[in-house]
């Protein structure tokens, strides 16, 4: 099975996919946690050239065909390999970042995103887990942790708002496998409710 986490920065995705795959481990199952941008060693490489840099060193387009070539290589040596020995692949962050991203804020890019998915990826997770939380919480936690280096941290609470309106766009629209899940609560209570889900 494959399984996602996504959300806006500082929603507590990145914990709660953790958080699962200690509780499917703990039940015996083999998992492997992995992330996006990133998750194999030439798309954490790619996540360098997204993630640094002057806020316009990619435009629009560059930085859609940056991210669909990371998710690709993560795909052919990370998560393709383990679904096929059996495992389950938690993942934190995936296509729906992109759409939601990519795809709805830096112009009307949405069909652009979606082309090059079905051209490039093809692949939708079995279960995908949409955190949402207040942007301004969010927001001051992500702050609070800022590393200064990361190119994409520097947005607004407009910013962070019009991601979680993306977000929970899709929620809706994909319910087959999408649930949504109310973040603004303790780390133990939404662990349980995914535990349960899972
Ligand atoms: O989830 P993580 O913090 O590792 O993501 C790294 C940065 O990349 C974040 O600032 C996030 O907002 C940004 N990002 C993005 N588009 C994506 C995925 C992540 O702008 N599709």
């Amino acid at each position: 099975h494959f399984i996602t986490f996504e959300g806006i920065d500082g929603s507590g995705k990145s914990t709660q996919a953790r958080m699962a795959a200690e509780h499917l481990r703990a039940r015996g199952r083999k998992v492997i946690l992995t992330r996006e941008p990133g998750g194999s060693a030439g798309a954490e490489e790619i996540r360098q050239l997204l993630l640094t840099g002057d806020t316009d060193r990619w435009s629009a387009e560059t930085e859609i065909l940056l991210f669909t070539a990371a998710r690709r290589d993560h795909l052919e040596k990370t998560i393709q390999p383990a679904l096929a020995d059996g495992q389950i692949v938690i993942c934190d962050r995936f296509a729906d970042s992109t759409r939601v991203y990519q795809g709805s804020t830096r112009g009307d890019l949405r069909a652009m995103v979606d082309r090059l998915h079905s051209l490039m990826i093809g692949r939708e997770p079995d279960l995908t887990f949409i955190i949402d939380m207040d942007p301004a919480t969010a927001l001051a936690r992500g702050l609070a942790r800022k590393s200064g280096e990361d190119r994409f941290e520097d947005f607004g609470l407009g910013f962070q708002e019009t991601l979680r309106h993306g977000f929970l766009a899709l929620a809706h629209a994909q319910t087959d496998r999408c649930v949504l899940i109310d973040g603004n609560r303790t780390q133990d209570q939404i662990a349980s409710e995914i535990a349960a889900h899972l």
